[in-house]
């Protein structure tokens, strides 16, 4: 039987177990660092889902890189509200520095989308995106990703930073809703 977690009231089996999640991040990290070839770097952390994802791809990258932080919002429960709050800024200037998102999901776009055109405004050298996880099929604009772990079906899914009503993001494995 599949490794199960129940989350307030919904039931969750095992997506992606740790090992895979953890070869995942390091694979995209050598690319990162292959594509940077030293430069200094801006890892854009999009709070909260994003933190572990971040944390792990820091751990692989050079001694000059910053580490920052931007808190959006846009999904309640396990819906995307289609609207985009900024509830943090960047927490660092971005003006004339290679930035590279991190994304827990690229869902609908929506987020990215808001995203990209915020951190552009403020003049970056270069910006591209990482995002654990894709589900194409949920895509309603067209975004750019660059780094990408996972293409997944679209499903709901928890853990390695992504919540259920602020619960699972400790988990180390991700689980996907059970129907
Ligand atoms: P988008 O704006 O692309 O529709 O949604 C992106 C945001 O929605 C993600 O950063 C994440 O917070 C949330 N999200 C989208 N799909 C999922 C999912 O399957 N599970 C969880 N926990 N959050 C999701």
């Amino acid at each position: 039987m599949k490794k199960e977690v129940q989350l307030h009231d919904r039931h969750f089996e095992l997506f992606l177990d740790a090992e895979a999640i953890q070869a995942k991040v390091k694979a995209l990290a050598e690319q990162i660092r292959k594509d940077y070839d030293g430069k200094p770097l801006v890892l854009l952390c999009v709070l909260s889902g994003a933190f572990r994802f971040a944390a792990d791809l820091a751990r692989y990258l050079n001694d000059r890189t910053e580490i920052a932080f931007i808190k959006v919002q846009s999904y309640e429960g396990m819906m995307s509200s289609g609207l985009v709050r900024e509830q943090l800024a960047a927490t660092v200037s971005l003006s004339g520095k290679h930035v590279l998102l991190v994304e827990d999901i690229v869902d609908t776009g929506t987020t990215i989308r808001f995203l990209v055109e915020k951190i552009y405004q403020k003049a970056p050298a270069s910006l591209k995106i990482a995002t654990l996880l894709l589900k194409p099929d949920a895509l309603k604009h067209p975004v750019q990703t660059d780094y990408v772990g996972f293409e997944i079906p679209n499903h709901f899914v928890v853990g390695y930073g992504l919540d259920y009503e602020e619960q699972g993001r400790c988990l180390n494995d991700l689980y996907v809703l059970k129907a």
